[in-house]
């Protein structure tokens, strides 16, 4: 004879088992220091976001400067979020911006563009993300977005700056080419539940102090996700922390990705590769920029031959 186990009731508290936690790994991009939480052992993307590296502050007497060269890109969208510092953004559309922490740009490379990044003041912290475009844009023209001034929602315990997509009511009105969402969340002691899109998968990146996500605890340098359909965000911060948000309709294809390029497949890479290292200017023409060029590093395939 065996008793009731483990039968399930309104007082189940949300499983954890379905929150994943997975450490993220230390880079060095130019010469600054980077913790990349995604891609991540065994998950290439969340929604269609498929890069976040978490720059990591420099020494504050002899910060690392942001100067990446200008360099090209296919398939995706930059996301770029200051915490701290100053930096100028560069492009082959012409563009030359200033971006400060609070304010979002946003470069998209449809078929090719080609950017520069240059600290201007102070150490630069902040975070880099990439989304990746769909079938639809990807082979498309390159478009930059600078957004000022960005949306905020309360969250009780904090406030959320909504930099893409929708939050707790707000929306930014920076452009998406899928559903998603991207949040900076400012969070004090105390719990918030957020209505969740089910559609969407999810992941939390702790800046600062640890976040616990539907029960599971979520450490700074740590990437916590959720990619089975959830209707509910429950956020529990034991002492005040910022944390990124993102999510988003999970991708319509499989990504190939290599060094700057978001691709389907590698014929495609070797194909933007070779352009940029032979000076392709119809698919990224020049800029001006104080920082040297970077030259494309052979793609494993042309190693080898
Ligand atoms: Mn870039």
């Amino acid at each position: 004879m065996s008793g009731p186990i483990d039968t399930p009731t309104d007082e189940t508290p949300i499983a954890q088992d379905i929150v994943e936690v997975r450490e993220g790994r230390t880079a060095t991009i130019g010469t600054m220091g980077i913790v990349r939480a995604l891609p991540t052992k065994g998950r290439r993307t969340i929604g269609a976001w498929c890069l976040v590296d978490v720059m990591l502050p420099g020494d504050e007497l002899d910060p690392d400067p942001l100067e990446i060269g200008p360099h090209p890109h296919i398939g995706l969208s930059t996301v770029t979020w200051l915490l701290e510092g100053e930096a100028l953004h560069s492009d082959s559309l012409g563009t030359e911006q200033l971006i400060r922490p609070g304010q979002l740009n946003l470069m998209t490379s449809g078929r090719g563009v080609a950017h520069a990044e240059l600290g201007t003041g102070g150490g630069v912290h902040g975070i880099q993300m990439w989304v990746a475009q769909p079938e639809a844009t990807r082979h498309g023209n390159p478009a930059f977005e600078h957004h000022a001034e960005l949306p905020t929602a309360d969250l009780g315990i904090g406030e959320a700056t909504v930099f893409l997509g929708s939050l707790a009511g707000s929306t930014s009105r920076a452009r998406t080419d899928t559903a998603l969402v991207g949040a900076d969340l400012r969070l004090g002691a105390g719990a918030v539940e957020l209505a969740a899109d089910p559609t969407f998968e999810y992941g939390i990146v702790p800046i600062d102090g640890r976040v616990m996500l539907n029960g599971a605890v979520v450490e700074p340098g740590y990437l916590g996700m959720i990619t089975s359909p959830t209707e509910l965000l429950r956020l529990e911060v034991e002492h005040g922390t910022r944390a990124l948000l993102i999510g988003g309709e999970p991708l319509d294809s499989k990504l190939y990705m290599w060094w700057n390029f978001v691709a389907r497949t590698r014929d495609e890479v070797d194909e933007a590769w070779r352009d940029w290292q032979d000076g392709d200017t119809d698919r990224y023409p020049e800029f001006r920029s104080v920082l040297d060029r970077i030259d494309a590093p052979a793609p494993p395939w042309v190693r080898a031959d």
